[in-house]
């Protein structure tokens, strides 16, 4: 206490005029160089001043793991969108209750950030529903859609709008669209809606709540804000059966609507049938469905470098059917193809970035981590209205 007053006395003793303009002059200088000098200012970037992305788009490969990358585009005369990605990483996929993971539990993961049991639809381990993804999104006003090849009710789109303990109860998936977390919503599952157990419609339910609800087997433009369009009853067609470019017309419709109808926007693209082609153990069915997604990255890609403020995220729930490239001793150039199982392997998948925010998704991580990046994002810059 009593030492305070004698060091202000010591302080003032020096501080006279003629030091103070010593102090004054080079710090005048010095403020002087920083102001002219940009570059001095920005060699220590502020990381809150990192643009965040106003557009989240999450395109999955089901099934898509890197020897499904690495032998297809080898092969593909178009170009390799995956090579576009300036930030790769690795995910690992074990699910809540089984290394393997099913499509489940590993698009649940995305979803709501916890691992589920295999088979599980955002819920937890005890089957605990938690907020999704789509619903963090819809909170902050963002815009949320979803594109698929399979049902939209299948367990990959399902798992980012409903919350129920097994995929397969599709037509009870179908009634979550109904809470509004998803605002577009492409694929196939028409049945699911219309031919039910409990004799509902809900076409004619979503239409109440302003949704334009289309049902055809070929995609036309629309401009609606909130649209459940579906193009079969189930699935969609094969690559191979002629289904055309359907996923790559989808995911334009859905991202041109997202975009004028809301300043943010969440849009998650499955290439389904990568899983399926892996399923049955053919390759040519795996080929076909990765080169149709590799179409759709490239659009992304394309979209996302002319817009800037578009974060792409690429990646796999996990790898089917085990397989391998093998030496081919009649052409050395090439390889042989070689599956090991029916089912799902264990391995960590690729995932890959480009744009605002993609530098977090670099290294290797839990998959339950992708979930906590966007989250991330999504509250960081989430409280703008509606566009219109
Ligand atoms: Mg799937
Ligand atoms: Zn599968």
């Amino acid at each position: 206490m009593h030492n305070l007053p004698i060091r202000c006395i010591i302080a003032a003793k020096y501080v006279n005029v003629n030091n103070m303009r010593r102090l004054i002059i080079p710090c005048v200088w010095l403020l002087c160089l920083l102001l002219l000098n940009p570059f001095l200012l920005r060699s220590e970037p502020n990381p809150r001043r990192k643009k965040a992305p106003k557009r989240i788009i999450f395109l999955i490969g089901d099934g898509m793991g890197l020897a499904q990358i690495s032998g297809v585009m080898v092969n593909d005369p178009k170009q390799n969108a995956f090579e576009r990605f300036p930030v790769i990483g690795l995910s690992k996929t074990a699910s809540a209750d089984n290394y393997v993971t099913d499509s489940g539990a590993g698009a649940t993961v995305f979803a709501i950030g916890k691992k589920a049991k295999n088979g599980a639809i955002g819920v937890d381990s005890s089957e605990q529903p938690h907020r999704s993804i789509f619903e963090w999104a819809k909170q902050s006003n963002w815009g949320t859609g979803l594109v698929v090849t399979s049902s939209i009710t299948h367990a990959t789109p399902a798992s980012f709008y409903a919350h129920v303990p097994s995929r397969k109860m599709e037509e009870e998936i179908a009634t979550f669209l109904l809470q509004q977390h998803c605002d577009i919503a492409i694929g196939g599952g028409q049945k699911f809606f219309t031919e039910r157990k409990d004799q509902r419609n809900l076409f004619a339910e979503l239409s109440q709540l302003g949704f334009t609800c289309k049902q055809d087997s070929v995609l036309v433009q629309t401009d609606a804000a909130k649209l459940i369009y579906t193009l079969a009853p189930n699935g969609l067609k094969t690559m191979q059966a002629g289904r055309g470019d359907v996923l790559l017309k989808g995911t334009a419709l859905a991202q041109k609507n997202l975009s004028k109808h809301y300043q943010k926007s969440f849009l998650m693209v499955e290439g389904s049938q990568i899983d399926w082609g892996g399923h049955d153990n053919d390759y040519a069915y795996v080929q076909a469905e990765l080169v149709d997604f590799n179409e759709v990255l490239n659009a992304v890609l394309d979209w996302a470098m002319a817009d800037k403020n578009t974060l792409v995220v690429v990646t796999a729930d996990h790898e089917t059917g085990g397989l391998s490239l093998l030496e081919n001793k009649e052409n050395l150039g090439s390889f042989k193809p070689h599956f090991s199982t029916k089912g799902h392997t264990g391995i960590m998948v690729p995932v890959f970035a480009y744009g605002p925010g993609s530098e977090a998704f670099a290294g290797i991580y839990e998959n339950t981590e992708i979930f906590e990046k966007f989250a991330q994002i999504i509250k960081r810059n989430g409280t703008t209205q509606r566009a219109r």
